[in-house]
């Protein structure tokens, strides 16, 4: 997936077809009409002016997010297939932090004529690639043009049994707190991506060199969506009572968690799960990788609670890591280091480059 990694790809194909040569109808049809829809509950998708979906006694989950050029994304290092891909599990990520099972999604574009349909088509092969690997339909969207940037709008729908949605709101003084996959690697992948362009902006021939950062490269332009820890849980008959995604950095989802529940949070240094790329990265470029875990961004993975009866089920799983607890109010935020200090968590949140 990588190797479709250079600098700069703003648009790679050769064929350049304008968006002017389609028009608005034209573009929408050569963007969605391979995609076919898999969920009974997408009735109708798109071509009428509403999707019609349906669903029997169930909960339905909405979430909308929004990524726009030079706040969210560059795209002299994103390439728009991994951008399409990225955007779609950003979204479905909120329905699997719900607990719920992302079903339909609508894709909402702004156009400058920067933008030919062949590097449109690029997006859109990330985003039905994604709806292929979490069994998703697109069923709609808007497209319109923009004066400069590209802006990237995407709603999903998710469905849940009413008993099984998990909430912020759930954990309770004395449930063990749970993270799943690693964290800190996404923003680690930026810096190494940001490193990569200063170089080739200031020596323009350079090649740049991602060497031994594959890990990382991925976790940042290509992340998935914690749809396996969801299973996983499933089958160990555990529903978490409470749960977030981190997209913020987990200090930032922590303060949520405890605010939404009403509880103290206190969490180990040496529990926190860091891959090994993320380890010798860090200290290569000077960064504490507890404080890359904690503050870093756009991990997408799950933050949740469960019972303390849970441990066992628990406690030797691959991919979900018991990090600490929960505790009174009163006791707030708290970081105990690998020497046994006691650190208060700032709500440092993901601020977007
Ligand atoms: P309207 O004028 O009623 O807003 P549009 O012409 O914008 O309708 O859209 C026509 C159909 O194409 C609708 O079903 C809409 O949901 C879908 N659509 C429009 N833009 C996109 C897009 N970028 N991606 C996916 N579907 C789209
Ligand atoms: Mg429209």
């Amino acid at each position: 997936m990588l190797k479709e990694l250079h600098l700069p790809n703003i648009s790679t194909a050769m064929k350049r077809t304008e968006i002017t040569e389609l028009g608005e109808f034209g573009l929408i049809e050569n963007l969605t009409s391979t995609f076919k829809n898999k969920n009974h509950s997408s009735v109708s998708a798109i071509g009428d002016d509403a999707a019609v979906l349906q669903f029997e006694n169930k909960q339905i989950l909405v979430s909308t997010d929004m990524l726009i050029e030079g706040i969210h994304f560059d795209l002299t290092f994103h390439p728009l297939k991994h951008l399409g891909y990225k955007a779609v599990v950003v979204n479905i990520s909120d329905i699997y932090a719900m607990n719920g099972k992302p079903t339909q999604i609508t894709v909402s574009i702004g156009i400058s004529n920067r933008f030919s349909l062949e590097a449109l088509q690029e997006l859109y092969d990330g985003i039905a690639l994604a709806c292929q690997r979490y069994g998703i339909d697109l069923v709609g969207g808007d497209t319109c043009s923009s004066k400069q940037g590209l802006i990237i709008g995407i709603t999903a729908i998710g469905v849940a049994e009413k008993d099984v949605v998990v909430y912020r709101s759930g954990a309770k003084e004395g449930d063990l707190i749970c993270v799943s996959g690693d964290l800190g690697a996404a923003y680690l992948g930026l810096q190494i991506l940001e490193r990569e362009k200063r170089v080739f902006l200031e020596t323009t021939q350079m090649q740049p060199d991602f060497e031994g950062f594959d890990y990382l490269l991925e976790r940042q332009l290509k992340p998935e969506a914690a749809k396996s820890a969801l299973e996983l849980l499933e089958s160990l008959l555990i529903l978490p009572t409470a749960m977030i995604d981190i997209s913020d950095g987990l200090s930032s989802e922590l303060h949520h968690l405890s605010k939404k529940s009403g509880v103290g949070v206190v969490i180990y240094e040496n529990k926190l799960p860091l891959h090994p790329q993320t380890k010798e990265t860090a200290e290569m470029l000077n960064l504490d990788p507890t404080v890359c875990a904690l503050n870093g961004g756009e991990d997408y993975e799950l933050l949740f609670t469960v019972k303390q009866e849970d441990y066992d089920k628990l406690k030797d799983t691959q991919n979900i890591h018991i990090i600490g607890y929960c505790a009174h109010l009163s006791e707030g935020l708290r970081l105990i280091t690998r020497n046994n200090n006691a650190f208060d968590i700032k709500a440092q949140g993901w601020k977007h480059y």
